[in-house]
This record gives structure tokens, C-alpha cells and sequence, in this order.
């Protein structure tokens, strides 16, 4: 039968937009849908304008401590829609130089939404296109509690839209997007307060390290309000929100932000017609090659919900063109995946936690580093550093690596190769420190 297209790309995000790339540079003939704008929700809004906007908050930190430095820094003010726009400019040419590359592979973009109407067939716009392969990379949306009123709090798609800052702001949720934007609001003069469903911030991360961020954000002036969980949320005539928790406590706040994880986006796809048995919470069940139990149709990144990060969700689309159209077979390892979390300052992880190595291996050993950067001596600044190495007792090879403070995610995306190598920790100490850095930490653990 001939196909309209070789390959149907549902999702202009990271892994659809490299997916349908590799594929047009194997020789296929590409289409792909977006119903929003180009880039997905690491370029229009996740990873890009979120890290623009972290650095733009910690200038709030580095012109204060500039003062012990001997600068004289002026009257000083902030104004929101300058960051706001720059970045939102930002985001336009990033979004921009995605849709060249897709002009430049002769990948044809229908700006619609696709459905999946048939096997091997996709409704845009009320046409029929036919396709030998489909690939749904739709991604995922921030989860918005079912409770009453929880249509007035926001979700970090708009919080980059924002008309003008508001004084107080409630964020619900310790995960990646609660403590990233903490940090921002946070640094750019807004009073955050976090309510947290458990006792537990950043579950999954190694425990001192989250501990240490606490410590750290409430020395700053971030609240945490743990075992609390929203039930209700009520607008008041004058605008202010008040939440309204289980345990009989509420909170009043101009700004509610949800989150609380995000969601699948695979409704209304046409997916369940096909026989597709979705997981509880709307993730495309796949295998290692991101097939599905169709052979013509495939699925990747967030929608998948194996690891919510664009450069998995990238590697998953490189690696299912690379073997439908390139003849190269390789799978994605979701093993020793750094990961980090931009907060002021910020955490980054990879391979297992000490609680994981202790599990899995039996044995573990543990060297942590606990020291105060120069910059912040010297600022008078009193935020300490957490570095933490986890290895195998029995073969000495590193297992994982965790740090907290300044460039920690810079610091550990070179310290990754390491770990994922296998390397051990004497041929860490082997290597002779740089001095004075805070990466010479990682040389000198005893
Ligand atoms: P996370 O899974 O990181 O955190 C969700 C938080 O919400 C947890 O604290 C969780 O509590 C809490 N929670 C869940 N449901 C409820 C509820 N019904 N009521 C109250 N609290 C609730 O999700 P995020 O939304 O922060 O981020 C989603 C994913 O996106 C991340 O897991 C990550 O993969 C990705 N991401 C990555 C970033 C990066 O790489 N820097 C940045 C942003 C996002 P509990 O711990 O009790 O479950």
C-alpha cells in the first residue's frame, strides 16, 4: 500500500521534533502536527524560559553580595515585564530555529491538532493523511487537583505569562517545578509559601540534600507548611484566594500555583478506538523501542511517562528513527540519568541514592563533602555546600553522585560520565584537584 507519508509525527516537542529530524535525514518523507507552537513544553514553557528566569532572580543574591566585593551598587529595582518579555523573546527564537530545522529536513508542518482516525491514518484539519509509521509524542500538561475551586490557582504553563507579580504566593507541591519556582518568586520579592501533602520534600532525592535545601530556602524566607493538603479553594470579592486544607487549616493568598505532577497528554487521540490499553494515569504503554502493541504506531517522551525529561524524550525520538528508517537499532538506557533541580541554590543528582545503594547492593560507602563556597564566605553569605559520592564497598566503583550549592548542575553533568562509566573512586582521588575550585571537592573526598 502506498502511504502518504513514511512517518506521521504527532507533537512538535523535543523528542518529535529530533524524531521527525532523523527520519527526514534517513530519506523518509516526514509530516508532523503541532496544535500550539513549536518546541513543546521544554522551549515554550519548562526547561528554557524557567532557567532564564532563575538566573534573572539570582542577580537579587549576587548584587547584594557584590557589596562585600567593594562594588557600590545604586538604588536598585526590578521590573518584571522587562524579564518577562526578553525571555518570552527568547522563547519565540528558540521556537523559530526548531521550525527551520524541520523546514530545512523538508518535514511538512500542519499547525493542527491530529487525530488518529484509523490504522495508519491521521485527521488534520478534516484531511486523511495515511502513514506506514505514526509516532505520538504529545508530551504532558501540569496535574490540577479535582477539588472545588481549583480552577482559580494557575499551573506553571501561565506562571511565565504573568501580567505583573503578586505579593503572596502559594505553591502546593515539593517537587521539581514547587521548589524551582519558590526560588524564583522568591528572589524576585514575592512571599512564598509552600504547602506540602507530607512531611517529605523532594521524595526521591537523596534525603540530606533536600534537607538542606529546607534549611537553606526557610534561612531565606520561603515557608513550608507540611501535612497539608488542599480540599477547597474559595475567590473572594476582592480577588484574594483562600485554600481551604484537611486538617481544618486554611491559607489566604493572591497567587495559587498547582504542582502537583504532570499528566499524559493522550485523550482524544483516538487512541482507546485502536485497542490501546493506556496506564492509570494516560501514559502510553511502550517497549524498550517505544513501539506500542501496533506495529505501525510508536510513542515517546512525557506521554510515555518513563522519565519526564527532555533530553530522554530527545534521545527516545533519535533512537526510534534511527531503527524504523536508518536500519541502526539502539535503545535508550534510562539507567545513571542526571537530573538536577533549579533551585536557588541547586540540587543535582545521578545513579542511586545511599538509601539505594545500601538496598540494592548491600553494601555502600558514603563520602560527603560539607563546606561553605568562597564566594559565600567572603559575601558573608551563610549557605553550605552538600556533596555527596555513593560507591559499590565490594568493587569501589562510584554508584552516585549528589550535590547541592552554587553550578552544582554544571559541576555534575561532567561528574555523570564518571559514574556512568563505572570509574572508581580512586581513580577520582587519582586526579589531581583544580585549584581553588568547588568541583576540587569531588578530588578530595576521604
Ligand atoms: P514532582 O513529581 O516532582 O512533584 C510533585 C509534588 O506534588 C510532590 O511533592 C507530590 O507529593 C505533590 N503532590 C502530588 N499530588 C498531590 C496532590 N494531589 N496534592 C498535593 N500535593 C501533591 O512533579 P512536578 O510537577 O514538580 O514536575 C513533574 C515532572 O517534570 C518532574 O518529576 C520531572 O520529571 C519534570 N521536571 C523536571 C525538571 C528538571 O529537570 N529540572 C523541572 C521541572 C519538571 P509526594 O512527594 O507526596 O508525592
Amino acid at each position: 500500500m502506498a502511504f502518504d507519508f513514511d512517518y506521521f509525527v504527532i507533537g512538535a516537542g523535543s523528542g518529535g521534533v529530533r524524531s521527525s529530524r532523523i527520519a527526514a535525514g534517513h530519506g523518509a518523507k516526514v509530516a508532523i502536527a503541532e496544535e500550539f507552537r513549536v518546541g513543546g513544553t521544554c522551549v515554550i514553557r519548562g526547561c528554557v524560559p524557567k532557567k532564564l528566569l532563575v538566573i534573572g532572580a539570582h542577580f537579587a543574591e549576587d548584587l547584594e553580595d557584590a557589596r562585600r566585593f567593594g562594588w557600590t551598587i545604586g538604588e536598585k529595582s526590578f521590573d518584571w515585564a522587562t524579564l518577562r518579555d526578553n525571555v518570552l523573546d527568547d522563547v519565540t527564537r528558540i521556537s523559530g530555529a526548531y521550525q527551520s530545522t524541520l523546514d530545512t529536513h523538508q518535514v511538512e508542518t500542519f499547525r493542527t491538532r491530529a487525530t488518529i482516525s484509523a490504522p495508519n491514518e491521521v485527521t488534520v484539519d478534516g484531511r486523511k493523511v495515511t502513514a506506514k509509521h505514526v509516532l505520538v509524542a504529545t508530551g504532558a500538561r501540569p496535574l490540577v487537583p479535582d477539588i472545588p475551586g481549583a480552577e482559580f490557582g494557575i499551573t506553571s504553563n501561565e506562571v511565565f505569562n504573568l501580567p505583573e507579580l503578586p505579593k503572596r504566593a502559594v505553591i502546593c507541591g515539593a517537587g521539581y517545578i514547587a521548589n524551582e519556582l519558590a526560588g524564583i518568586l522568591h528572589e524576585l520579592g514575592v512571599d512564598v509559601t509552600l504547602i506540602v501533602r507530607s512531611d517529605t520534600l523532594l521524595r526521591g532525592w537523596d534525603r540530606s540534600l533536600a534537607d538542606r535545601l529546607l534549611a537553606i530556602s526557610t534561612e531565606k524566607g520561603i515557608q513550608f507548611r507540611f501535612n497539608m493538603k488542599p480540599e477547597r479553594v474559595e475567590k473572594r470579592e476582592d480577588g484574594k484566594l483562600e485554600i481551604f486544607c484537611a486538617n481544618g487549616r486554611s491559607m489566604e493568598t493572591d497567587m495559587l500555583l498547582w504542582a502537583v505532577g504532570r499528566q499524559p497528554n493522550s485523550e482524544g487521540l483516538g487512541l482507546e478506538a485502536l485497542g490501546i490499553e493506556l496506564k492509570p494515569n494516560g501514559a502510553i504503554p511502550v517497549d524498550a523501542d517505544s513501539h506500542t502493541s501496533l506495529p505501525w504506531l510508536h510513542a515517546v517522551g512525557d506521554v510515555t511517562d518513563r522519565l519526564q525529561l527532555t533530553p530522554i524524550a530527545i534521545r527516545e525520538g533519535h533512537a526510534l528513527a534511527d531503527g524504523l528508517f536508518g536500519d541502526k537499532h539502539w535503545q535508550v538506557d534510562h539507567s545513571m540519568v542526571p537530573s538536577a533541580v533549579f533551585s536557588h541554590p541547586p540540587l543535582a543528582s545521578v545513579g542511586m541514592t545511599e538509601g539505594e545503594a545500601r538496598n540494592k547492593l548491600g553494601d555502600a560507602c558514603v563520602y560527603t563533602s560539607d563546606f561553605r563556597p568562597m564566594k559565600n564566605v567572603l559575601a558573608g553569605r551563610n549557605e553550605r555546600s552538600l556533596y555527596k559520592l555513593v560507591t559499590d564497598r565490594a568493587t569501589g566503583r562510584l554508584v552516585g553522585a549528589h550535590m547541592i550549592g552554587p553550578d552544582a548542575p554544571e559541576i555534575l553533568q561532567a561528574l555523570a560520565i564518571a559514574v556512568k562509566a563505572g570509574l572508581t573512586k580512586e581513580q577520582l582521588d587519582s586526579t589531581v584537584a583544580l585549584h581553588p575550585t568547588m568541583a576540587e571537592e569531588l578530588v578530595l573526598m576521604r
